[in-house]
């Protein structure tokens, strides 16, 4: 701190002097990507702690009571593994131990990430169809319904899918899509990538008949990045016993069943991970997983009304995804025109203190045209003061940059929370 700025003991003048300009992201910064979330300083406490014994003692027993924690936030009590790794890393161990070189996975894309799950396992040797649905639109059940008919030898081991796809903000109906693949009569295991909704829009994997479940820590889970997760099916477990891409750090047998502690992770515990997320359980058991996902229902409300009313009579604004079934209640993504989303991030975050997501899979990066679009996260520990705040400071940056928007946004937001 530079001594000179507590100003000298001579009086001031009222008036803030010209050259004064203030910092107005001075104070708690606000990161709204979608992911890593915020995380809340119950989590970040828990993990403030001296190195724990690895072989035995709280952390040991901790981790053993806090496994049908973790099946139940997922909604299984069936099968889970553990993994130090992010969500790529979770693709991967899905990958390994599902499917054998050459078998077909059947992948249905609404955006970057589904195609990233089908890149992965095709890198990995497994043969991928990819049903792409573009960037704004659901999954066509009735396509993937005539699809899995049409494979009467039933070589479609697998359908993999996004719940919600982070990049288009696309959320895909798992019961209804559990219902396409009974309906055509077809064996193929249901896999569905959580990693962004989990803890934050309604997922029920037992209910649903999903057979696989990918997250990460670092989303609805509010703990670091750092850790991820297989949950997995019975029926999962005995497709996938004969997978021939499985190696021994990704096997999930052991991990799931360990018989001694380190057989958990393969190897050392991520352990102060392990004490941030058992905190962020306990957070989401209190508050309840149904309030929890009412909660994020109307902070996702909340953010589409203010698109709306800024996009009334200015078509170059916009949220992505039309109807409001289809929208994820973690994420959203809008289009504001070239150059003005980019400009709006820069502003947001640099006078304000908020930091906005970027745009990701709806132009090329290095096209003027990936400027035209952000992403508002409202996932995990956010509250209706920080997405109302959010908003109103995107308002602010409109304003300053001289962004042409419809008027009343905050007023139509503030109307959401008010009616709860
Ligand atoms: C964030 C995310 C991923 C990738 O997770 P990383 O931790 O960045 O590897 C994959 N799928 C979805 C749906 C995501 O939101």
């Amino acid at each position: 701190m530079d001594v000179k700025s507590f100003g000298s003991t001579r009086p001031q003048p009222d008036a803030r002097p010209a050259a004064v300009r203030p910092d107005l992201s001075r104070g708690r910064g606000y990161l709204a990507i979608p992911g890593p979330s915020v995380m809340p300083d119950r989590v970040l406490n828990a993990m403030h702690r001296a190195a724990p014994n690895i072989y035995a003692g709280d952390l040991t027993e901790m981790v053993v009571e806090m496994w049908p924690d973790l099946r139940a936030v997922a909604g299984t009590t069936q099968h889970v593994a553990a993994y130090i790794g992010n969500g790529h890393a979770a693709w991967e161990a899905a990958n390994a131990n599902l499917f054998s070189r050459g078998d077909l996975a059947l992948v249905l894309a609404t955006g970057r990430f589904g195609l990233g799950w089908a890149e992965s396992a095709r890198a990995m040797g497994v043969e991928v169809e990819v049903m792409d649905f573009g960037t704004s639109a659901p999954v066509d059940m009735a396509r993937v319904e005539a699809r899995l008919r049409a494979d009467g030898a039933g070589r479609i081991k697998a359908v993999l899918t996004t719940h919600v796809d982070t990049s288009s903000s696309v959320r895909t109906d798992i019961a209804a899509l559990r219902a396409a693949i009974d309906a055509a009569g077809h064996p193929a295991l249901l896999c569905v990538d959580c990693i962004a909704s989990l803890g934050c829009d309604e997922y029920r994997m037992d209910d649903w008949g999903v057979d696989l479940t990918v997250a990460a820590s670092q989303k609805g889970l509010m703990t670091p990045p750092g850790m991820s997760f297989v949950w997995f099916s019975e029926k999962a477990r005995a497709v996938g016993a004969q997978a021939d891409l499985r190696t021994p750090y990704w096997d999930w047998r052991k991990r799931a069943e360990p018989e001694e502690f380190w057989q958990y992770w393969a190897g050392t515990a991520p352990t102060h991970h392990l004490y941030g997320l058992r905190e962020a359980l306990n957070m989401l058991h209190e508050e309840g997983m149904a309030q929890v996902w009412a909660r994020h229902e109307v902070l996702a409300r909340t953010v589409w009304a203010a698109f709306e009313a800024w996009g009334a009579g200015h078509p170059r604004i916009g949220l992505n995804v039309a109807d409001p079934a289809h929208r994820s209640r973690a994420v959203t993504a809008a289009r504001l025109g070239a150059p003005d989303a980019t400009r709006l991030r820069q502003w947001t975050e640099a006078q304000a203190g908020v930091t906005l997501g970027i745009g990701l899979g709806m132009a090329p990066p290095g096209d003027p045209e990936w400027h035209g679009f952000l992403r508002v996260a409202h996932m995990g520990h956010v509250n209706a003061h920080m997405t109302l705040g959010a908003l109103a400071v995107m308002e602010a940056g409109l304003i300053a940059l001289d962004i042409p928007h419809g008027a009343g946004a905050l007023d139509a937001a503030a109307k959401v929370i008010a009616a709860g």
